[in-house]
């Protein structure tokens, strides 16, 4: 006997490079303005302004080389690529420096964002949901291992649209290193075997179109590619 009372989906997962099994999706958690040229790029001042969080739902991730349907109620998608850190443990006030032990793997990943919609919501100052959570908002390359690749702390992080360079940047110029934002972060919420955290994104984000190909990529992890299609 089936123990819900309506069909249950999968759960979320992630593929992990030289693995048969996949990483599951807890939560998805979400660094602004972590470079000071994108802050910038946005009107801030990353002097006067520390990082922030905010989140997407588990089951919005996309796989590498998936085809994403316009998302509707927008004129402006933009891409902005980031590092992607998987939480293999989880834990509550972590210490900077415990936070890499906590650490399953990095991934390359995309926080596709409605910037029109995120704009009124800034000037309306209501919540970035409608901005940042929609269907297939949260593309995500394979996950490589810490015990493949080693921490990851610098290195060239990009995106391309249509083979034209758009975004570009090093990890190293993270405002918040990434020990900084689980210690963070984990001073907000328990953090999970699970969870994934999206690093914030350096300058040059723009807008995607249908029929757009979007490659982002990262020293060391390779390439992410996602395709713009038809949609609403
Ligand atoms: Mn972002």
């Amino acid at each position: 006997m089936n123990e819900f009372v309506i069909p249950v989906w999968n759960m979320p997962a992630v593929p992990v490079v030289g693995r048969d099994q996949t990483f599951p999706v807890r939560h998805i958690y979400c660094v602004g303005r972590n470079y000071a040229a994108h802050a910038r790029e946005m009107g801030r001042d990353p002097l006067r302004e520390a990082p922030f969080f905010f989140t997407k739902a588990a089951d919005m991730i996309v796989p590498d080389g998936g085809e994403i349907p316009y998302p509707p109620r927008t004129a402006d998608m933009h891409h902005e690529v980031e590092l992607v850190v998987a939480i293999g443990e989880g834990g509550r006030d972590i210490a900077t420096d415990r936070a890499r032990d906590k650490i399953y793997g990095y991934a390359i990943g995309i926080d596709l964002t409605r910037r029109d919609l995120q704009g009124v919501a800034k000037e309306m100052g209501r919540p970035w949901d409608t901005g940042k959570q929609f269907a297939n908002a949260a593309p995500i390359g394979a996950i490589h291992p810490v015990n493949q690749v080693g921490h990851l702390e610098s290195g060239a992080i990009t995106f391309a649209v249509n083979g034209a360079r758009r975004q570009a940047g090093d990890l190293s110029d993270m405002i918040w290193s990434i020990e900084e934002i689980i210690a963070e972060l984990s001073t907000l919420y328990e953090l999970m075997p699970g969870d994934l955290i999206f690093t914030g994104t350096p300058a040059g984000v723009g807008a995607l179109v249908r029929g757009d190909v979007g490659v982002g990529r990262i020293e060391g992890l390779g390439d992410l590619r996602i395709e713009i299609v038809g949609g609403f």
